[in-house]
């Protein structure tokens, strides 16, 4: 500790935080005062600073066991950039450089030295690690990704179990242990296995507050929905695939369609996945289609979102799959699409399955994802849930949250879909029951005589997906049964007849198509910022190339969006952007600093705008005056300031579209625009009616044409 007052100023410098996060400060105290520690955070906590600081502040060399060649790489290589010493062993390197590298870390230069476990417990390594000890000292074993020791978990390495053997070796070197991995057996298995001594437990929440969550009903034009999300995110991202097929059809369309993306599945040569993987890494492409074989050890902290496009087979690995997103704490944006029609996709594989315990199981798990795609209650709430943690809801950063699903009582319309589940007999699935209550002409109905119900065509006031999603949501209330065998019959249970005894009602959430659902989350950024952003992430993409590595090891976004907001122009100034250390300061600080100071030089230029009209009333929309005011303020008519509005909202300007039409209306609007076409706002107005004003029109037809 000796050259720091505190530790705070330790972190600052070097990894240019400011502050902790939670937990982290305690743990690297117990970590000094070389208590054993059992750490679990989710992905993207901040794991490895629990044992990186530790490792500077104390004397000797920290070992650190980690399981994935590309993981170690990437460690190594973002301590090397913030100036640490550290570096790594494994069964890449030649003989040469494994001598090379052992006499750097015997002559004091390295704090932090990766290996992997099998490397570890070889016969040649051992007298190694006792010469280690006596001249340069171990200041603890840390062992990432712990959770490899355990059987139980999803990831068991049979080379973990004999870490253990270390323990033997060395009883006074304290050991510290770190996974992302919840459950309560996984965490008592790694404890034994290791034989840690009276750890200290440390478990944050899987809480993940910067990631937003949705899940997007997906129709037959699947593909074009996909392909819009995508273009109206920025940064990197994962879409994943159930099937090695649609991710090389989907990764062919998005390329066709000027996505930069590439494929990623197990059906590819080792070659090509690493290739893809690298470029990926490196921001050379922008989206990975992927089968679930993509993220495993993939480091990468920066992608802004991640894509479902089927089903997950279970809730867990939904959650690390997400995950991936926003590793760096920056929002990011998980989104699945759903059908139920996935449904019976997945269940035809589990159906695959030989062992009947493993079949139930995996039904089970995958009940468990439909609960979360059809769910009406905070996305936050139901994942934490799953992994045993209390979440109180409302976590205004999921789409459950942030948009409600408006709740109906279809008590009567839930009558006939349940009593003519009865009069047919108990025997059918929710399709023929919907023809049945529609009065379908269909020869299959004639013959089992359907047609002659009183249940017969009373449902014809009813689209078929009303009528499926009262159907899905009873299923989703346990109001009604559907057998697990292939055939997916309805069935009645207690509480279906309690609805037809008319002893209980039925509310169901209406879920519409969330058309106008990115409307709500476009928030006001200054172009300038934006400008400025993307100009730094170029500055970093080329020292980022020029040092072979990702460009996040340089900096993460969310300093660089911190540069962009405060445009530091002086060193002292940039020095005090979080994730600039010294090191980072000395390496880069004059490289952005100039590219920053001839930004603001630039901007001080008389710059010629598109139009300058337009950009004062954007001027004064920014500082939060209405369209009426603006309209006084510069003695316009109000109808001249609303077309300044759907020019800059038609050429990207930082418009808050909210704050000029009500969120209900825009999703109204949008809804008749794709209905009518865009071309003419008179039938548009005429499919609306009168409550719609053509203003409001206007201004949502601007937004809506920029983003088609
Ligand atoms: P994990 O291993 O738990 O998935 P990492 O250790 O890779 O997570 O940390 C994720 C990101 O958070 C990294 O970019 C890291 O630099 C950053 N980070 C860690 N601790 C802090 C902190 N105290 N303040 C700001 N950023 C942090
Ligand atoms: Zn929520």
């Amino acid at each position: 500790m000796s050259q720091f007052q505190s530790l705070e100023e330790a972190l600052k410098h070097f990894f240019g935080y400011d502050t902790f996060r939670p937990g982290q400060q305690q743990i690297v105290q117990q970590a000094l005062q070389n208590r054993d520690l059992l750490i679990i955070m989710p992905t993207g906590g901040g794991k490895s600073l629990c044992f990186q600081l530790p490792a500077l502040l104390k004397s000797g060399v920290m070992i650190v066991v980690s399981p994935l060649i590309s993981l170690m790489q990437d460690q190594v290589d973002a301590l090397l950039d913030n100036g640490i010493g550290a570096t790594f062993l494994n069964s890449t390197l030649s003989w040469d450089e494994v001598r090379s590298r052992e006499h750097a870390i015997l002559n004091g230069k390295i704090k932090l030295l990766y290996v992997a476990p099998e490397r570890l417990l070889s016969e040649k390594f051992g007298p190694f690690l006792d010469i280690l000890r006596s001249q340069i000292g171990i200041s603890a074993f840390a062992i990432d990704e712990a959770h490899c020791v355990s059987e139980w978990g999803h990831d068991f390495r049979p080379e973990y179990r004999q870490i253990k053997q270390l323990r033997q070796r060395y009883p006074d070197i304290p050991v510290l242990a770190l996974t992302a991995t919840a459950t309560k057996r996984v965490r008592e298995d790694i404890i034994q296995q290791l034989m840690l001594k009276q750890p200290s437990i440390h478990i944050a929440s899987f809480n993940r507050p910067n990631l937003y969550y949705d899940v997007l009903p997906k129709h037959s034009q699947s593909y074009n929905q996909l392909l819009k999300l995508i273009k109206s995110h920025q940064g990197s991202g994962i879409v994943y695939c159930l099937s090695r097929r649609s991710v090389d059809d989907i990764a062919f369309r998005l390329q066709n369609d000027g996505i930069s993306a590439l494929p990623y599945h197990a059906g590819m040569s080792d070659e090509d996945r690493s290739t893809n993987q690298t470029r990926f890494i490196r921001d050379d492409v922008q989206v990975m289609v992927a089968t679930v074989a993509f993220g495993m050890g993939i480091n990468k902290i920066d992608v802004r979102f991640v894509i479902h496009y089927d089903l997950p087979r279970n809730l867990e690995s939904y959650y690390q799959e997400s995950g991936r997103a926003g590793r760096d704490g920056d929002p990011a944006h998980c989104t699945l699409f759903y059908k139920t029609g996935d449904i019976i996709k997945i269940k035809y594989l589990i159906e695959q399955k030989p062992d009947p315990k493993e079949q139930q199981i995996a039904f089970q798990q995958l009940n468990q994802a439909v609960d979360y795609a059809e769910g009406t209650e905070c996305r936050r709430t139901i994942q934490l849930r799953y992994f045993g943690e209390r979440f109180t809801g409302n976590c205004d950063n999921c789409d459950n949250c942030r948009h409600p699903k408006p709740i109906e009582d279809w008590t009567i319309e839930a009558q006939k879909f349940l009593s003519c589940i009865a009069r047919c007999g108990e025997r059918f699935g929710m399709m023929h029951i919907i023809e049945v209550l529609r009065g379908s002409r269909k020869k299959k109905i004639e013959q089992y005589g359907h047609h002659l119900l009183s249940t017969y065509g009373i449902g014809k006031d009813k689209t078929l997906d009303a009528w499926k999603m009262l159907g899905r949501s009873l299923l989703h209330q346990g109001l009604l049964d559907e057998t697990n065998d292939g055939y997916r019959i309805l069935k009645l249970n207690k509480l279906s007849w309690e609805i037809l005894r008319k002893q209980r009602s039925v509310q169901i959430a209406i879920t519409q198509t969330p058309v106008a659902k990115t409307l709500a989350d476009i928030s006001a950024t200054s172009i300038e910022i934006e400008i400025l952003f993307e100009r730094l992430r170029r500055l970093r993409k080329q020292i980022a190339d020029a040092n072979s590595v990702p460009p996040y090891v340089v900096f993460p976004d969310a300093s660089l969006r911190l540069m962009a907001q405060k445009q530091p122009q002086t060193l002292e100034k940039f020095g005090e952007i979080s994730g600039v250390g010294t090191h980072k300061l000395a390496q880069y600080g004059d490289r952005f600093v100039s590219e920053i100071r001839a930004f603001c030089q630039e901007q001080q230029l008389p710059v010629p705008l598109p139009n300058n009209t337009n950009m004062v009333t954007l001027q004064f929309h920014q500082q939060g005056l209405s369209i009426a005011e603006i309209a006084e303020t510069r003695k316009l008519s109000p109808s001249t300031v609303i077309n300044h509005f759907s020019e800059l909202l038609e050429m990207k300007q930082p418009v808050e579209l909210n704050r000029l039409v009500s969120v209900e209306k825009q999703k109204v609007i949008i809804k008749a625009i794709e209905t009518v076409g865009a071309d003419l706002l008179k039938p548009i107005r005429e499919y609306l009616g009168e409550e719609y004003s053509y203003d409001e029109i206007r201004l949502v037809r601007a937004w809506w044409r920029r983003e088609n």
